[in-house]
């Protein structure tokens, strides 16, 4: 599957905020968007005022670059939310969240959602004692994720467990950083979720 493979700061610029993709680099002063916070390429900076649907296709750009998603898989996130009851924007971002490489990212086993993508695929994670290579296995309210204990000495993971605390765990975690293991207590709200992104907008660009 197609992935992008540039900067990927370029994509934290063009959206103007950080996406946190590049892990610790993201909190120190070498962040792109600390030093040069307008849009990357020749005209960067004399970019005019964004349309009704510019503004829609960049919020959509943003989350999927957060997320680190293809066009397509995004795209059937969308329309699964909007199959399922309730509000539809808030259905898409949970469901996003619910995915196992992000879920390994919000407990602090990797430090970025690309890093902890890898981590899953090469077989590092179990969930409920199971092996899950299936970056985007979607959790279900009760369900465990921990390290698989041949890889609990690994630097890449440790280093990730250390920096932990200045994410911070969502209120929808649970995390036992002694045992490597974490707990998804439920579905998170909207509140809880604390995105600085305006789903909606994403709503109204794949409701035309
Ligand atoms: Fe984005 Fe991180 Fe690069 Fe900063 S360092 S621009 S947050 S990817």
């Amino acid at each position: 599957m197609a992935r992008y493979t540039e900067s990927q700061c370029r994509l934290c610029r063009r959206e103007a905020m950080k996406l946190y993709l590049k892990g610790d680099r993201c909190y120190s002063d070498k962040c792109a968007i600390e030093r040069r916070n307008y849009p990357p390429g020749q005209h960067g900076q004399n970019r005019g005022k964004l349309s009704d649907y510019g503004l829609q296709l960049r919020e959509k750009q943003k989350i999927k670059r957060m997320y680190g998603l293809v066009e397509k898989q995004f795209k059937s996130y969308f329309k699964e939310a909007d199959r399922q009851k309730g509000v539809t924007g808030t259905n898409f971002l949970v469901l996003l969240e619910r995915r196992l490489d992000n879920t390994v990212y919000r407990f602090g086993f990797a430090n970025s959602r690309s890093q902890a993508r890898q981590l899953v695929r090469h077989n590092h994670f179990l969930v409920n004692g199971k092996k899950v290579n299936i970056p985007s296995f979607l959790l279900r309210p009760g369900d465990s994720v921990s390290v698989v204990e041949g890889s609990r000495t690994l630097g890449i993971i440790n280093e990730s467990v250390a920096a932990m605390p200045r994410r911070g765990l969502p209120a929808w975690l649970e995390l036992d950083t002694a045992k490597f293991e974490g707990l998804f207590k439920g579905y998170p709200n909207r509140e809880e979720m604390n995105l600085p992104v305006q789903e909606q907008l994403v709503v109204e660009f794949y409701s035309k």
